[in-house]
């Protein structure tokens, strides 16, 4: 069964939505989310406007609403989890406007307890797993990367000394196969490992920022889990790889208002989110040209973008009225890369 869905999914871009709820102590205003269907589709609602304008719907390969727990967003995602066992590279990201929720898919909430842990702590503790299952016949060995990309810069967050150096990208570097091969790899055996190590990459995304959260909406942060399997009968080494991306805010900035550093970040957010769609849907057209060259970020998953690689895009919308116009460029942005 598992098989026929990894099949299934191979080579194929995935959009997940999901509907963040209102948060406690918020006031419980009206949801701009009028209608989610079981077929992936999505209306919006503006109930400023009257008549055929005031609706909208979008269609996706699914759709999560407000009550959905990330035990049912990892159920979703596990397949292409586990492809990377058997030597798949895969790209999943996060997608949305400061405040919409994509922490908290990827990672979880400030708070966390096991039932609350994201797609990272799930994705790693089910590779685990798996190995476990394998090892019989597989010797897995698994080691991550964490690395930030702010204002078209990378840099490596699983540094101890905190030295946070700026870093190069190499695509076809023979060294690993790693595209960015100076960032720290670090093995890890077990879900402790990957806990210590994410408090690290936290603690380093933090140097320097005024504040962490807005540091955090302003860069893209990419966890890879590199894995490595020798068939134990055979010899034969297998690799994959699977990033996990949580990506800065979306929210368009007015260009009136931003001044200096606050300018230069928001036009190097806009230029990568949409070089990122931009190869995202060459590879839906199937197109010749896939623009990977504009943006660090599309260098970093160039050999995971495409190809027999597989690309999972969880784009979240904040329900409240005031974030209308976020949520429906939000959805067009991932409607184009459907
Ligand atoms: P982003 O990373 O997109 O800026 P966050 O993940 O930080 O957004 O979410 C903003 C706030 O909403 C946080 O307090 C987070 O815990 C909460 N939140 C987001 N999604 C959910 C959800 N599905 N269920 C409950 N709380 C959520
Ligand atoms: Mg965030």
């Amino acid at each position: 069964f598992l098989y026929n869905q990894v099949q299934d999914l191979k080579g194929a871009i995935r959009v997940y939505c999901r509907v963040r709820p209102f948060l406690p102590g918020q006031p419980n205003g009206q949801s701009t989310v009028d209608y989610i269907g079981e077929n992936g589709n999505i209306m919006i609602m503006n109930p400023l406007k009257q008549g055929k304008d005031a609706r909208r719907v979008f269609s996706f390969n699914k759709v999560f609403a407000t009550s959905a727990t990330q035990e049912q967003i990892y159920a979703d995602t596990q397949p292409l989890v586990r492809s990377a066992l058997d030597g798949y590279n895969v790209c999943i990201f996060a997608y949305g406007q400061t405040g919409s929720g994509k922490t908290y898919t990827m990672s979880g909430p400030d708070l966390m307890t096991e039932e609350t842990w994201g797609v990272n702590y799930r994705a790693l503790r089910d590779l685990f797993h798996i190995s476990k299952e394998r090892a019989d016949a597989i010797k897995y060995e698994v080691g991550v990367q964490m690395i930030e990309i702010y204002n078209e810069q990378v840099r490596d967050l699983l540094v101890s000394d905190g030295s946070n150096r700026r870093l190069d990208i190499r695509n076809n570097s023979q060294l690993n196969g790693l595209n960015v091969p100076d960032a720290s790899l670090v093995p890890v055996n077990c879900t402790q490992d990957v806990l210590d190590l994410m408090k690290v990459g936290q603690r380093n995304r933090a140097v320097g920022a005024t504040a962490l959260n807005e540091r955090s909406s302003r860069s893209h942060s990419v966890l890879t889990v590199h894995v490595r399997g020798r068939d134990l009968e055979s010899n034969s080494i297998l690799k994959g790889c699977l990033h996990l991306v949580d990506l800065a805010g979306s929210e368009r900035v007015d260009k009136s208002e931003a001044v200096g550093e606050r300018l230069k970040e928001a036009q190097h957010i806009n230029k990568s989110l949409s070089a990122l769609g931009d190869v995202i849907a060459a590879l839906a057209q199937k197109s010749q040209h896939i623009p990977y060259r504009n943006s660090k970020l599309t260098q970093v998953l160039q050999d995971s973008l495409g190809g027999h690689a597989k690309t999972l895009m969880f784009v979240h919308i904040n329900p409240e009225l005031n974030a209308l116009g976020e949520t429906i460029s939000t959805l067009k942005f991932a409607e184009r890369v459907a």
